[in-house]
């Protein structure tokens, strides 16, 4: 898989032993920061899927809640956006808790976490998803190479020419992991026909919602009235389909976002104030992108780019760590300590580079 587990867990227990964390969660107080989770899972790695990295542990979570509750203040975007329009100060050491996408593991193994230790949360909601009408693209290619019976398939994709090996979980994991940002690359005109294509050369069907595994399914709109009504969580907006915006055409781009929109005023009642750009890096939406989000009504968009969310920061580009796999991990983020180690490391090698 694309990251190092044990490293970065081994990292974070350092610098939290070593008393950085502290150091920084005192130096920092006044910044905020944002973390992102997507499903739980009540299993370490659903077999069902290959990237089970979008669905953590609930039991790391719940860890993770625990020490949010005793050290931190954990606030909903709507607080931050109330404390910006009226430039107020937000409480020290203040963290929002978001998911993506909208899966039913939010509803069925977080939000009764989020209830135990009265924490809050933004469940940001891909429309089409809940509606069971758009499966998810990604969840479609992972679900395509979990369930072929094929042992290799030559694929040929942006110019490249990639053979995939099928043979083992491991080989369709690693295929996965090479496939995906090709496809994430096309317009978003050619990329479900792709999808289409790719399922159809390794002889599978494409999903609908009861095919799915259990930690892959969308929450119901019900659940997500129920999540709202209880005050806990804010239901956001994350599109319709999950395309990735900037490689929508302008046309495609609004009616992603106001589709999402109005489907979510319709079931939920409220409209949504805070937005999450589907995949969320520099590349992934433009300066058109944040004008038609802030158009459609939206007051916050969240990206998925590392960061803490300080005074000078726009509140349509707001930075978002991914999600932490430890609580050790969760912990250095929130209190700075990641984002302190790296300033020392550059004021460092500045410092070296003057000598
Ligand atoms: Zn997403």
């Amino acid at each position: 898989m694309p990251f190092d587990f044990h490293s970065r867990a081994i990292k974070a227990a350092a610098l939290i032993g070593s008393g950085l964390a502290q150091f920084a969660r005192a130096r920092r107080s006044s910044e905020t920061t944002i973390l992102s989770f997507h499903g739980l899972s009540e299993n370490v790695g659903d077999s069902a899927v290959l990237d089970w990295t979008l669905h953590l542990p609930v039991e790391v979570f719940r860890n993770i809640c625990s020490m949010l509750a005793k050290d931190y203040r954990v606030i909903s975007m709507a607080e931050l956006i109330e404390a910006r329009s009226r430039g107020a100060h937000l409480p020290d050491n203040s963290v929002i808790i978001t998911f993506d996408d909208g899966y039913a593991s939010n509803y069925e193994l977080a939000y009764p976490i989020l209830r135990e230790f009265d924490l809050h949360a933004t469940v940001f909601v891909t429309t089409g998803f809940l509606d069971g009408e758009d499966m998810l693209w990604f969840q479609r290619v992972d679900l395509a190479l979990g369930r072929t019976r094929k042992e290799l398939l030559d694929w040929k994709i942006n110019g490249k020419k990639l053979r995939l090996y099928l043979g083992t979980r491991e080989l369709r994991q690693q295929s996965l992991v090479r496939l995906i940002p090709e496809l994430k690359e096309l317009p978003d005109t050619d990329l479900l026909g792709e999808v289409d294509r790719f399922e159809r050369a390794l002889e599978v069907n494409t999903p609908c919602i009861e095919d799915l595994p259990k930690s892959m399914r969308p929450m119901t709109w019900e659940m997500a009235r129920v999540m709202s009504l209880s005050g806990y969580v804010d239901i956001g907006g994350h599109t319709h389909t999950h395309p990735i915006l900037a490689r929508c055409d302008s046309l495609a781009a609004r009616a992603e976002i106001s589709t999402c929109r109005d489907r979510i005023r319709a079931e939920i009642g409220d409209l949504p104030v805070a937005f999450c750009y589907p995949n969320g890096g520099s590349d992934d939406y433009t300066r058109e992108t944040m004008l038609r989000v802030r158009e459609a009504g939206f007051k916050a968009a969240c990206t998925a780019i590392s960061g803490r969310v300080t005074a000078d920061v726009s509140m349509f580009e707001l930075p978002r760590y991914g999600s932490p796999e430890s609580v050790w991990e969760a912990e250095a983020t929130v209190s700075g300590a990641f984002e302190t180690l790296k300033d020392w490391r550059r004021s460092c090698l500045k410092a070296m580079s003057m000598i």
